[in-house]
């Protein structure tokens, strides 16, 4: 009889996990049935761009329809309400359910605000493409309203964090933000662009040369970094700093950090720290019959350390997934997981980035970073399908 394969979430753990389980199970053997909030595989990685108006939203929002044409692969467009693991069924907020042989979780992470006061009312995010599209508008309409007003808080522009996400956008920002001030006859002079980090540097994964050639490139083009310096409190306009200085603006994107996926951490099955955790096969520690993909679960390296959340991670944990349940499904061994880090490419803005090659030491900076940036999006795509789907 044919199992029910349930997997909630697409993005990169989850339609990996839908192809992978598909190439390996006939029709016969298993229904696939994909829940996702939305109707599109976001290109995550890349929102940077489309937050600030330098890409089409088409090229991060890839239709599900369209990427699993012919695949056999049901899609549920919907929220999930509820995961009971005990009794095998996840029940949707339109009020449909489902019930699964096999459950994948590959819901993602959610924006940690650390409990400081005021900072979640008050700042704009970067997790989806309606976050992108909602800080694009956002910064327009600000230059905007300074073009009329010259009040300052509307010229003054905060990302907080300077980890992958937050140097990212304030590099495409760097980049942007002249063009849409010319269109409204603003001078981009008046123009504050920090980037406020709690640590004494950004972008701690990279060497210290490829940190100050970051550093270099974005104070070029007009960043102000802030080191060392928390975020405390946010009240209204004002964002407060550790050392008790304070920022007015209208405009404040938070990317401190992330943590595990609430829906995950309240099902009822073994977490550490709000992620979920798995044995070597991927599987939740307490629920066998739960496979975890992605940002909600929690791998550890073998020093003991989590492996940090990452695509190309989740990319992998979903294809080891699919083809795990089908080994389980018909009775066969499963495979451990045996990530393979290519390494960590960093886009300063169009023309510019750092990157550090998977176990080479080979460290790339400017245009061989872009470059092997876009390559290594064009893989993904390619892998997925989705330039077939970006023709359309
Ligand atoms: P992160 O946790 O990696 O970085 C958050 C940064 O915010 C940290 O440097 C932290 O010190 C800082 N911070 C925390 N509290 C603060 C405060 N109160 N005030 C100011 N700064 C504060 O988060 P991220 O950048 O969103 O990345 C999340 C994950 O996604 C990471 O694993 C990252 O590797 C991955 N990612 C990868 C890429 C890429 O490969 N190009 C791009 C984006 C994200």
């Amino acid at each position: 009889m044919s199992k029910e394969i349930l997997i909630l979430g697409a993005g990169y753990g989850g339609l990996l996990s839908a192809l992978s389980a598909r190439a390996n199970l006939t029709v016969d053997e298993a229904n696939i049935t994909v829940v996702n909030r939305v109707g599109t595989h976001q290109i995550i990685t890349e929102l940077h761009r489309l937050a600030a108006g330098n890409v089409s939203e088409k090229a991060v929002a890839l239709p599900l329809e369209k990427l699993l044409k012919g695949k056999q692969i049901n899609i549920t467009v919907g929220e999930v309400q509820s995961i009971d693991v005990e009794g095998k069924k996840v029940a949707l907020t339109n009020g449909s359910s489902y019930r699964y042989d096999a459950l994948v979780l590959a819901l993602g992470s959610e924006t940690n605000y650390f409990g400081i006061p005021g900072l979640q009312e008050n700042s704009l995010i970067l997790k989806s493409v309606s976050d992108a599209n909602r800080i694009f508008a956002h910064v327009k309409d600000r230059i905007k309203a300074y073009a009329q007003s010259k009040n300052k808080a509307d010229a003054t522009f905060v990302i907080g964090g300077g980890g992958l996400t937050g140097v990212e956008l304030v590099g495409e920002l760097a980049d942007e933000l002249p063009a849409i001030c010319r269109q409204n006859g603003v001078d981009f002079a008046d123009i504050s662009l920090y980037l406020v980090e709690a640590m004494p540097t950004i972008l701690p994964m990279f060497s210290p040369d490829l940190i100050q050639r970051a550093v270099t490139s974005l104070e070029k083009r007009g960043v102000e970094f802030l080191t060392s310096l928390p975020i405390t409190e946010v009240k209204g306009q004002t964002v407060t700093l550790k050392d008790g200085r304070t920022i007015d603006t209208n405009t404040l994107v938070w990317t401190g950090g992330v943590q595990g996926n609430t829906l995950v951490a309240n099902c009822g099955i073994e977490v550490n720290r709000g992620r979920a955790t798995v044995n070597e096969a991927l599987q939740s520690t307490s629920h066998p019959d739960v496979y975890l993909a992605g940002d909600c679960a929690v791998v550890f390296g073998p020093e003991g350390r989590p492996y940090p959340p990452t695509a190309q991670l989740a990319w992998q944990m979903g294809e080891l997934i699919g083809a795990n349940i089908a080994a389980a499904f018909k009775g066969m061994k499963q495979d451990g997981f045996q990530p393979v880090f290519s390494g960590t490419l960093a886009s300063l803005g169009r023309k510019d980035g750092i990157g550090a090659v998977g176990g080479t030491g080979i460290e790339l900076r400017g245009l061989p970073a872009s470059l092997m940036k876009k390559a290594s999006n064009a893989r993904y795509l390619t892998h997925i399908n989705g330039l077939f789907t970006l023709a359309y």
